[in-house]
């Protein structure tokens, strides 16, 4: 037996990425991955209900952060990309699904002329709208600064509320006012420094147009079957790695000579090194005893509960539009759901029945979505959705997803305070490293990203 082992502690992407790349590093190591439940993925998991395909948690991988699909390809799984036929989403205000102006970009607008006609803004606001062209910088290179305090001051509250939040916001489930601008979309920042005025930098800054006449390649990817099928490969492809369920890690024992001891319910396991690829607040709980300052700022991330529900409707027929992939509802329009994906317009994924299923979201950062039950929750889909969308009939399937403590919220100062706790970490506890959502992306490919970093920090 190898006299090299390492442990890897949660088995979501990030953990299942720390260990193959664990795998590469260390090719003759002992290697164990420990999940606590009774399932590989962590927030990702697909319900295959009859053979269609509805996610619980993500569906997509953004394909310009490049790690999560070099990873899919190296492991010999192919990606699909959204439905070419479907061009973006709805946003819903007063009444109304309202198309989002084109050249809308991250949710600011950059064409003056698609801004002017949309209705989705009053006159005020598009004029205050144009204040960007002529206002002075409000950022400094090394001061962060919410997202929300700094559209509002460059394009006014109509920009942010009907457009910027539901767009930006919805990924992190945050509120906007509070989101870190360096932690989430820090090209804005970029392009204040460079242009001043965000509306030029990004025109100049556009991607210019493909050049065949051909459709452009998708944005965004997932996999026949689902996300669960990145999962399932992964775990596949990391062959003699200990992959065991149900085992969660109660403790650590780090001891400088002879590596970290791993406690689980069962054993105690000694380690070489240790990845903790778990969420921020059960990191802090392991770490408490021997990196008590990173404990308190890993313990101090607030995530936010998310319901995502599922429904499949056989025969909606034209209730759902096929050119379009969901809608996105603001704050203060009177309902509780905050987008909702039209999956099978979304995405052609191979050999499902015909059907249409839609998937709605719940739950903002500082909401208590999941004191309801399931049967409250699908009550109010129910009643919202007879409302947004009268015409689609009764579901002949539902299912509730509880997502609870589901996507960190990245406030002010996030990025400063998670690098410092990273090298504290190194000084007081050389051989755990930390990885997962929480400390700097967290979309799946920033989440593999992190991953291997961590395992470049182990000797
Ligand atoms: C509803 C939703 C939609 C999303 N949509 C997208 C999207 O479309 N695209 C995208 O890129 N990202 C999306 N994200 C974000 C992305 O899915 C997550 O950030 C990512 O999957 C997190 O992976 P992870 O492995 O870091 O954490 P997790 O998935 O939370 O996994 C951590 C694992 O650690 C285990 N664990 C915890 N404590 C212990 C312990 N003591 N011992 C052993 N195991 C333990 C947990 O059981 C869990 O399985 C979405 C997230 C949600 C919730």
């Amino acid at each position: 037996m190898s006299d090299q082992r390492y442990v890897v502690v949660g088995g979501g992407i990030s953990g299942l990425a720390a260990a193959y790349a664990l795998r590469k590093k260390h090719p003759q190591a002992e290697i164990l991955l420990l999940e606590a439940q009774d399932h590989l993925g962590g927030v990702i998991h697909t319900d295959r209900y009859s053979g269609y395909v509805i996610e619980a948690g993500p569906d997509s991988i953004l394909r310009r952060k490049p790690e999560a699909i070099a990873l899919a390809e190296a492991i010999g799984l192919a990606s699909i990309g959204t439905n070419p036929g479907a061009h973006g989403a709805y946003i819903y205000h007063r009444g109304r699904f309202y198309d989002i102006p084109p050249g809308v970009q991250s949710g600011v607008p950059t064409d003056v002329w698609a801004l002017v006609q949309s209705g989705l803004l009053s006159w005020p606001g598009k004029l205050r709208a144009g204040f960007d062209f002529f206002l002075p910088r409000i950022t400094r290179p090394n001061d962060d600064i919410a997202l929300g305090r700094f559209l509002r001051y460059r394009f006014g509250d109509e920009v942010v509320d009907r457009l910027a939040a539901p767009m930006l916001s919805g990924i992190y489930a945050g509120n906007i006012d509070q989101m870190s601008m360096d932690a989430t979309f820090p090209h804005f920042k970029d392009l204040e420094a460079k242009h001043r005025s965000i509306v030029q930098g990004a025109r100049q800054t556009r991607p210019a147009p493909p050049s065949s006449s051909g459709p452009r390649p998708s944005m965004f990817a997932t996999f026949a079957g689902g996300l669960e099928s990145y999962i399932e490969a992964l775990s596949k492809s990391l062959g003699d790695v200990d992959q065991r369920c149900h085992t969660p890690v109660v403790s650590l024992e780090p001891s400088s000579d002879q590596g970290v001891e791993v406690v689980t319910e069962q054993e105690t396991i000694v380690a070489n090194g240790v990845i903790l690829a778990i969420p921020a607040f059960a990191a802090a709980t392991l770490l408490s005893t021997h990196a008590r300052m990173v404990s308190h700022v890993l313990e101090a991330v607030t995530y936010a509960d998310l319901a995502v529900i599922g429904a499949l409707y056989k025969a909606s027929g034209p209730a759902i539009p096929e050119d379009k992939t969901g809608f996105l509802v603001p704050r203060g329009e009177g309902f509780q759901m905050t987008a909702c994906t039209y999956v099978s317009s979304k995405w052609h994924y191979p050999d499902v029945p015909e059907g249409a299923v839609i998937r709605s979201y719940y739950g903002r950062a500082g909401e208590d979505i999941l004191a309801m039950n399931d049967a409250e929750l699908l009550a109010l889909y129910r009643r919202e959705m007879h409302d947004l969308l009268p015409k689609l009939g009764d579901p002949d399937y539902t299912v509730v997803f509880r997502q609870p403590r589901a996507i960190p919220q990245y406030q002010v100062g996030h990025l400063r305070k998670m690098a410092a706790a990273v090298q504290q970490l190194r000084t007081d506890c050389p051989r755990i490293a930390l990885a997962g959502s929480y400390i700097d992306g967290v979309g799946i490919p920033d989440c593999v990203r992190r991953s291997y970093a961590a395992v470049e920090q182990m000797d």
